[in-house]
């Protein structure tokens, strides 16, 4: 019988929890496979870790791992990956947004051994912020134009894995860990499963538009070096047109010496226009330096308090 490792990363999910295993647990009690569940407590401040207490007390195939502060999603997702000791691994949302009922179809899918990985794509974003869901529009355009790295739109983290590619994962020790962006690098044989948004059970998302800003920052700059040749175009194109400005000065002066100069106000214009742009472009190398700061320092990517 094969074993079906299921990853759960919790942040403040107290109310989630009692709701979640039940549902996932009745879909799970149809297949025919052995089934073992990673919790993983991200620093949470409400009484998460005693529900998960609670389970793995009651269930001896529930596990947990507790870090010691809140290290966000990607991290909480590594944890459990590099945990999970099953054939076939699923990540899931505790927030029952990734319907357990999808399960069985993506564990069939699995063992016809056509597939390495069977993730799940919402079609729509019923219930979501018409805003927020046209920035992410841009977002995805944009990204799948710069970078070698494709992420289709509407790819949900909800994916089951064979261990061989969850192996692969795992061997992407990188510190800014953007996770569609690393399950599309490692390749593999990726079917998608399509379904219409489900908005959450309980609890609230805590993603702002200017966090999904960030996220989709550190998504470009993790993937891509685009950003860091803006600064070669502008470069580029402004010295061009100094040269051409310059020559039109030049001959004007031939043609005609008694010409007045011209006036100051589109001079302070151009240095304004040329130092905004100078900042910008010093801007984002920053940021990839910050990165590589980061990565160069080398220090885990979580911290366990507490693992049963
Ligand atoms: N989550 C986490 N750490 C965080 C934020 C979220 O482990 O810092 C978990 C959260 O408990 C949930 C999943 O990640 O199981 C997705 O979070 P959320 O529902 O807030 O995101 P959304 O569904 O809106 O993308
Ligand atoms: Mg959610």
């Amino acid at each position: 019988m094969k074993k079906l490792s299921i990853v759960v990363p919790c942040y403040n999910e107290e109310e989630m929890i009692p709701l979640y295993y039940p549902a996932t647990q009745k879909v799970v009690e149809q297949m025919d496979v052995e089934v073992e569940y990673w919790f993983i407590n991200d620093g949470s401040s409400d009484g998460t870790l005693d529900e998960l207490r609670k389970l793995h007390q009651q269930h001896p195939n529930v596990h947990y791992i507790s870090f010691s502060r809140n290290f966000g999603k990607e991290a909480a997702l590594y944890a459990g990956l590099k945990a999970a000791t099953g054939d076939y691994i699923v990540d899931m949302d505790v927030d029952l947004q990734d319907p357990p009922a999808f399960l069985p179809e993506m564990y069939n899918l699995l063992e016809t051994g056509n597939w390495d990985c069977i993730g799940t794509r919402r079609v729509d974003r019923k219930g979501e912020a018409k805003f927020k869901s046209f920035l992410s529009d841009m977002f995805y355009k944009f990204i799948n134009q710069i970078s070698n790295t494709q992420i289709l739109p509407g790819v949900r983290d909800y994916r089951m894995m064979t261990k061989q590619m969850v192996n692969a994962v795992l061997e992407m020790k990188e510190y800014s860990r953007f996770s569609k962006g690393i399950f599309s690098w490692v390749g593999f044989r990726t079917k998608y499963l399509d379904y219409h948004n489900v908005e959450r059970a309980a609890g609230e998302s805590d993603w702002t538009t200017w966090k999904l800003f960030k996220y989709a920052f550190d998504g470009i700059a993790d993937f891509s070096q685009f950003p860091l040749s803006i600064a070669v175009w502008i470069g580029s194109t402004s010295f061009v047109l100094a040269i051409i400005g310059l020559i039109a000065v030049i001959v004007r002066k031939i043609i005609n010496p008694a010409a007045a100069v011209f006036g100051w106000a589109s001079l302070v214009s151009i240095i304004l226009l040329i130092g905004g742009l100078q900042l910008l472009c010093i801007g984002i190398i920053g940021r990839y330096i910050g990165k590589i700061f980061l990565q160069v320092k080398n220090r885990p990517i979580y911290i366990i308090q507490e693992k049963k």
